[in-house]
């Protein structure tokens, strides 16, 4: 496997580019830096590049022989996708194409998509299958359904074969402790929790208590990041096998509060944490937990975190020795 992973240096790329660094011929992080980090990628080639930027683009394909593509580079924040749509589109809908195009032109057939639970908004139940009705309740999740449904067209038109892979609440760090999560500004909630820990922050804000769920506040299915990148190799390794173009979830199957996370995040930190009840957060969905049992099935993945604390131990190891994240 010859493999370009572009978003290489964000926080599942860079995961996911360590891992694939132990079973890849040929790792190459293809990134512009805009939100990631060059010390995030440490071992594997890097290039830094748009995806605008054809030429580059199909001269890195070329050069170092890529047969296939995992593809991280997009932007990723909710809120902010509502008040600067033109963003979005342009970047996760066309330059997506663009990518697609490139790849195409220089005979790279394999891509491994990063998609989102924001495909499927406000579900009716849960747990969610991929067979759930999709109904995006932002523009980050409609950037990522249109790409979904573009590449199954170029699949039936053009060959090309690839894996969309639905992410949950990605959460935690690496192991060995130098990558984890780096977003400026932050917004993500265990992140937030834990910077409150260290005091760089008085206190979480709880997005709403009245939800319809047990304690009032919103339920997520958190996914350790380390979990989520295994799911690209075996995508990966699936493609080269000849896989149609799946498509899978990937959660591990429980949902937790907002006030569970906190109360885990007191208990594995050994510190209170104060808390405070602001409005709702506008497009929350109260509840989203995945059925990953298709992917579970079909490539044996198997997630190694499952319990909440274990998930946040890494992250609070992470943010202690990187208070000020990579630039720390
Ligand atoms: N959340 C919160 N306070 C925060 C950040 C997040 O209460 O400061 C809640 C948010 O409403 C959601 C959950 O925590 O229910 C996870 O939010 P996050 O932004 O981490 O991920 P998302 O679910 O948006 O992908």
């Amino acid at each position: 496997m010859r493999i370009l992973v572009t978003g290489g240096a964000g926080y599942i790329g860079s995961h996911t580019v360590r891992m694939l660094e132990n079973v890849a011929e040929q790792v190459v992080v293809y990134d512009n830096l805009s939100k990631g980090h060059r010390q995030a990628v440490q071992s594997s080639a890097f290039v830094q590049g748009d995806l605008f930027d054809s030429p580059l683009l199909a001269q890195t394909i070329r050069s170092q022989r890529i047969d296939a593509v995992v593809h991280f580079a997009a932007f990723s924040l909710v809120g902010e996708s509502m008040e600067k749509p033109n963003l979005y589109y342009r970047n996760n809908v066309q330059g997506t194409l663009n990518l697609l195009d490139v790849m195409l032109e220089n005979g790279v057939d394999k891509l491994v998509f990063s998609s989102t639970a924001a495909v499927y908004g406000e579900p009716a139940c849960v747990p969610i299958t991929e067979d759930t009705a999709k109904d995006p309740t932002n523009v980050y999740g409609r950037t990522k359904l249109i790409m979904e449904q573009a590449m199954a067209d170029y699949a039936a038109a053009c060959g090309l074969k690839f894996t969309a892979l639905r992410y949950f609440n990605a959460c935690g760090a690496h192991p060995a402790g130098d990558i984890g999560e780096d977003h400026c500004p932050e917004s993500h909630l265990i992140p937030l929790i834990l910077q409150t820990c260290l005091g760089k922050r008085d206190s979480i804000k709880i997005f709403g208590d009245d939800y319809p769920t047990k304690d009032g506040t919103c339920i997520r299915d958190y996914i350790h990041v380390d979990d989520l990148a295994q799911a690209h190799v075996l995508a990966l390794q699936a493609l080269y096998r000849g896989s149609a173009s799946p498509v899978y979830n990937l959660g591990n199957g429980c949902g937790f509060t907002v006030k569970e996370v906190i109360a885990a995040a007191e208990a594995v930190t050994g510190r209170s944490i104060r808390k405070e009840i602001v409005a709702r957060r506008a497009g929350d969905p109260a509840v989203l937990i995945a059925s990953a049992e298709k992917i579970r099935r079909e490539l044996g993945w198997k997630p190694e975190y499952r319990d909440i604390q274990s998930i946040i131990q890494t992250a609070w190891q992470w943010h202690q020795t990187h208070p000020e994240g990579f630039s720390s």
